[in-house]
């Protein structure tokens, strides 16, 4: 793609080449856009290299001249350091002016806001849009972003999130995308613990797993967590628990989208139970042995702790 056709947007530089950074932008690169990638860990830049995507030797070298900024990070904390510099010059200072930051990265609501805040006081455009998926949505193109952004930059965010996924939701302004990221991640980790009790009280009451799958799939219990991610092994051949909860969505990940969900409870003041302790659960499953888990392996922690 060159910068005559109508939805070249210019050169991407690509920050975060990891687990999702990497496929995101070779998608990116396989669709004809010009993309330069970048990532502080040594690897990470060979394995991209290595699957035909050009690297900067810095952040800056990338961001130099580009037109959008995308960034898939660990963290927040990254992201805003990233985006002033700490010891080197910033992202926001380096790049042309009215360049689009896309944050991709599951981040604090707050922190997308603060650095949406940044980035237009800079002068540039800004838009959260996390994803789920996962790496294998990463590596097909069949992501789902939630986008946080101007209504005026939709056009621009579209040409590229379509190639990356499959179902783009514009969810509002900046920070909007993380906040129905958490909202949705909360309902899923408190949901998969009630699917979790709901598989091992049925397993003391004597039902096989496929009778009380059969009853919940068709009933009122049925959510993604027992239809598409079912925890026990047999009703849904698909499901992690199947493959000895290999992930899937790993406990280290629900773990830390709980306790961005935990913060912008405290932050907002709503009178949540369900969610901190969801938290806390996850937190726990992590630290134990759980963090490379699929999330849905919190049925074998109930079982130990019910005596099963
Ligand atoms: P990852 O740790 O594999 O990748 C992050 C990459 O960012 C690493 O390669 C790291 O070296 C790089 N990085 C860190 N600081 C950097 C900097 N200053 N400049 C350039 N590169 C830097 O993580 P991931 O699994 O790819 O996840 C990325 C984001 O996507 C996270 O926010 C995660 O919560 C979110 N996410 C992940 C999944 C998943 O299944 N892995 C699913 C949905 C959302």
């Amino acid at each position: 793609m060159t910068e005559t056709t109508p939805a070249a947007p210019g050169r991407i530089a690509f920050l975060g080449l990891g687990h999702m950074g990497e496929p995101m932008a070779v998608n990116l690169l396989k669709a004809g856009f010009d993309v330069v990638g970048f990532d502080v860990v040594p690897a990470a830049v060979a394995a991209a290299t290595a699957a035909g995507l050009p690297c900067a030797t810095t952040a800056a070298e990338a961001a130099t001249g580009a037109a959008i900024v995308l960034t898939m990070f660990p963290s927040g904390a990254i992201l805003l350091d990233a985006y002033r510099g700490v010891d080197t010059p910033g992202l926001l200072e380096v790049a042309p002016p009215n360049t689009l930051f896309l944050d991709c990265s599951t981040i604090d609501v707050a922190q997308a806001r603060e650095a949406a805040e940044l980035a237009l006081a800079a002068g540039h455009r800004s838009a959260d849009a996390p994803v789920s998926g996962g790496v294998v949505g990463a590596e097909a193109g069949t992501l789902t972003f939630m986008i946080g952004a101007d209504a005026s930059d939709m056009d621009q965010i579209t040409v590229l999130l379509e190639v990356m996924g499959k179902k783009l939701v514009h969810c509002g302004e900046h920070g909007a995308g993380q906040a129905a990221k958490i909202c949705n991640n909360m309902l899923l980790g408190i949901s998969m613990i009630g699917a979790a009790e709901a598989f091992v009280l049925g397993e003391k009451l004597g039902l096989s797993h496929q009778a009380l799958y059969d009853v919940i799939s068709t009933a009122s219990g049925q959510c993604w967590a027992v239809t598409t991610n079912c925890p026990v092994p047999g009703p849904v051949p698909t499901s992690p628990a199947n493959r000895d909860y290999v992930p899937g969505f790993a406990g280290a990940l629900m773990a830390k989208d709980l306790g961005l969900a935990l913060n912008a409870l405290e932050n907002t003041g709503v009178s949540a139970q369900l969610g901190p302790l969801a938290a806390q659960i996850y937190r726990q499953f992590s630290d134990e042995g759980g963090a490379g888990r699929d999330f849905s392996g919190i049925i074998t922690e109930i079982r130990k702790n019910s005596g099963n």
